[in-house]
């Protein structure tokens, strides 16, 4: 075991032309300002407001949350949500893992032993697209029980493009292709956050049973999507 605080070449958050590169040492709090003009930036700062409490946002990192890929974790449904590359070096030589195939399960991840990830990196939206975030927790600061993050592109008023990602419902955050053709062929807010309910395989815990995580999910989606649509 080995501690990156000391490698200062690590320690970077910036935006280069359509790419936000989050290197292994910015921590959660860093979002709380918008990294990066547009909505990608809107969004980083709207859901790091969801993380742990303060404290904890000024100690732990955007990078150490995906390594340790908690299916409750908001920037790994981030992470999924934009399609993020997922940077892994070792003494091989260096490789890019995009997020859909990284995240495996619940705390398990496509990274090999002697990996470690060096930065994310997430594209930068153009103001064409909207996003919208919302989660339920029990108490304030706790991890989600069920969350929902979307982005849509609009073509002046025609929805163009749709993703919808769920995260804290299965063993993985997720997006869901069932409720991105709803949208994208003309269906409502509600119509895709339907979709979404019967197209998850809830996890059950002591938090919550898979009916009331689907009904969660359901709902989540459609504010999440009410937020992105709002003024459409
Ligand atoms: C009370 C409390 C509430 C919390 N609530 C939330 C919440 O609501 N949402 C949420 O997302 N998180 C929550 N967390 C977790 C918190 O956000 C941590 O910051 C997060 O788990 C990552 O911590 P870290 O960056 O310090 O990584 P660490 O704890 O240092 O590492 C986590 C794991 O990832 C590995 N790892 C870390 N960095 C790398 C790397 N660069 N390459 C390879 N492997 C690496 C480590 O070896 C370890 O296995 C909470 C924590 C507490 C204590």
């Amino acid at each position: 075991m080995f501690d990156l605080n000391g490698i200062a070449e690590l320690d970077f958050l910036r935006a280069e032309g359509s790419v936000l590169r989050i290197g292994a040492l910015a921590r959660h709090a860093a979002f709380h300002r918008s990294v990066v003009a547009g909505p990608t930036g809107a969004l980083l700062a709207q859901v790091v407001a969801h993380i742990a409490h303060y404290p904890i946002r000024q100690r732990g990192t955007f990078v150490g949350s995906v390594a340790h890929a908690d299916p409750a974790s908001e920037w790994c449904v981030v992470a999924r949500l934009l399609e993020a590359e997922i940077v892994a070096r070792s003494r091989r030589g260096q490789r890019v893992l995009p997020a859909s195939s990284y995240f495996q399960g619940t705390f398990a991840t496509a990274l090999q032993p002697d990996e470690v990830i060096t930065e994310v990196r997430l594209p930068v939206l153009d103001p064409s697209w909207r996003t919208g975030f919302s989660e339920f927790s029990r108490r304030v600061g706790d991890f989600a029980i069920a969350m929902t993050a979307v982005a849509i592109r609009l073509d002046g008023r025609k929805l163009r493009e749709a993703r919808v990602a769920i995260g804290g419902v299965e063993d993985r955050p997720s997006r869901c292709a069932q409720a991105e053709a709803v949208l994208v062929q003309g269906g409502s807010a509600a119509d895709a956050a339907r979709a979404v309910a019967a197209a998850v395989k809830p996890m059950e815990d002591l938090h919550a049973d898979a009916a009331y995580r689907k009904d969660l999910v359901r709902a989540l989606t459609q504010r999440a999507l009410e937020q992105a649509l709002g003024g459409t």
